[in-house]
């Protein structure tokens, strides 16, 4: 969901000229994945990397227009975590003490008694929580309160509620512990700290610096690889002046469950560092199932986007991220009710637009459609023009959802105006009524070739696809672009 979000956001903002770098990235040092690494036989990096690939060809297959992907298990970024690490250790904001605390081993994160509920962490009921009584290295944390809460004023947030419900926890903010002692952790996985072996990072902590680790160039890793001391320590210069430079970040895009860790943990950081943090997030809430139950493997009500996929496409899985989850609060996901408004807005509205547009062009005009608006003079009876600044409005405030949806009663707009107008009543007198039909197709051509253009933020193939088909050197009728989906009789 966030991938395609931040596709989506990627596509507009390039449509606006602006010049983006879209990162990507999997943190791969969680218990959790040890223990499936062990259910299957293999090292943990032998499932994170088969895990990566699958992912990848997931991305591939939605069209993600990402610029870097990365691996938190990529030793470029193990370099940079413990950059990061000596950093803060110089600087004292790293210190050692005895932790006795209660981790979920679900969030991978420690609560403490007054946030569980019913002796459980709120998002793994059914995990127990375990009591680790250890020493550990431990973040500042609580230094930087007051700088945190100061940037959750001015943090551009689509969620209000995420906001009061960061600030609160913001009120209370306590030193975090960010190590684990190996010799306690039943796998070794994680990255070690290289100023002190016996202690593996912790994950979030370390998983929160991927978004630094792509900003350097590959280059200077493997210059700094080779190099000598001194090398090392002029290229350790460099990359904090390429952070320096290309910081703050301008949109993040997360889930709800790790808002806290985006908002307060990777601010703080960023300030312990003399960074500027992220100036804009759009944070979503979770899907359910149709009658608001969390996917779960034992409930057996998951949706997987390999039948996503093979169901509904790529456009199709596409078009249920960005037209049927909200970008705001959690979504009651009911298949029947997203193929019924696929079929009612893709494949009715949309696509029968397109095949009727074309059809009447190749049938009335031979297939010609003039787009240059100087040659076109309508009387203002017959105008109509769509607008792109209310979808790209939406767009702005992190609302792909309304935008897409705005987009679609636009293609609504343009089938009314052909009823109004009745072309095909109109090439009963052909002779007499020449020019009005013309007026009308070509209006009603330029109008679609507009909700091409913009559709292609959503549906880069669909867009694409019908934008050609406007734009050939002659029109004929179109074949269905979005073929009806059944609902499936079992389900
Ligand atoms: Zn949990």
């Amino acid at each position: 969901m966030d991938a395609v979000y931040a596709d989506c956001l990627n596509r507009f903002l390039k449509r606006l000229g602006q010049q983006t770098f879209f990162s990507m990235g999997t943190d791969e040092h969680s218990f959790k994945i040890v223990d499936k690494a062990k259910e299957l036989g293999v090292t943990p990096k032998q499932f994170v990397d088969a895990k990566f690939l699958e992912f990848e060809s997931f991305y591939n297959q939605l069209d993600l227009s990402f610029d870097e992907n990365l691996q938190s298990s990529n030793p470029k970024h193990y370099w940079v975590a413990n950059l990061i690490w000596e950093r803060l250790l110089i600087k004292n904001l790293i210190y050692k003490k005895t932790y006795q605390g209660l981790y979920c081993i679900g969030c991978e994160d420690f609560y403490s008694e007054s946030q569980l509920i019913g002796g459980h962490c709120p998002i793994h009921p059914h995990l127990e929580i375990q009591k680790v009584s250890e020493e550990n290295y431990f973040f500042k944390l609580a230094a930087f309160k007051e700088q945190v809460l100061e940037y959750l004023d001015r943090v551009t947030i689509n969620d209000p509620s995420v906001r009061v419900e960061m600030k609160n926890f913001a009120k209370d903010l306590q030193d975090i512990s960010v190590s684990r002692d190996r010799s306690r952790l039943s796998v070794d996985w994680g990255i070690p700290v290289n100023s002190d072996p016996s202690h593996l990072m912790y994950v979030w902590f370390e998983a929160l610096q991927t978004y630094l680790t792509p900003l350097i160039p590959d280059e200077l890793y493997e210059n700094w690889l080779e190099g000598s001391p001194d090398i090392q320590k002029t290229i350790e210069l460099e990359v904090w002046e390429i952070w320096a430079e290309e910081l703050p970040q301008n949109l993040q895009i997360i889930g709800r469950d790790n808002a806290k860790f985006h908002l307060i943990i990777w601010p703080a950081t960023l300030f312990a560092l003399g960074l500027r943090p992220i100036e804009s997030l759009l944070v979503h809430g979770m899907i359910n199932d149709k009658f608001g139950r969390k996917f779960a493997k034992s409930a057996g009500n998951g949706i997987t986007l390999e039948d996503t996929l093979s169901q509904f496409g790529k456009d199709g899985t596409r078009f249920i991220i960005l037209h049927e989850l909200n970008s705001i609060g959690d979504t009651n996901l009911d298949i029947d009710r997203v193929i019924e408004s696929y079929n009612a807005n893709l494949a009715n509205n949309l696509g029968n637009l397109v095949v009727r547009v074309t059809n009447l062009v190749e049938k009335m005009l031979g297939g010609l459609i003039n787009f240059d608006p100087i040659d076109i003079k309508v009387p203002a009876a017959m105008k109509l023009e769509i607008n792109t600044n209310e979808v790209y409005k939406e767009l702005e405030d992190l609302a792909p959802e309304k935008a897409f949806r705005i987009l679609i009663t636009q293609a609504t707009l343009i089938n009314q105006y052909l009823e109004k107008h009745k072309p095909w009543e109109l090439a009963k007198d052909a002779d007499k009524n020449e020019a009005k039909i013309k007026t009308v197709l070509t209006v009603a051509a330029i109008n679609l070739k507009t909700i091409a253009e913009t559709l292609s933020i959503f549906l880069p193939d669909s867009g694409g696809q019908i934008y050609e088909i406007l734009t050939a050197s002659k029109i004929i009728k179109a074949p269905a672009i979005f073929p009806r989906i059944e609902v499936d009789a079992e389900s």
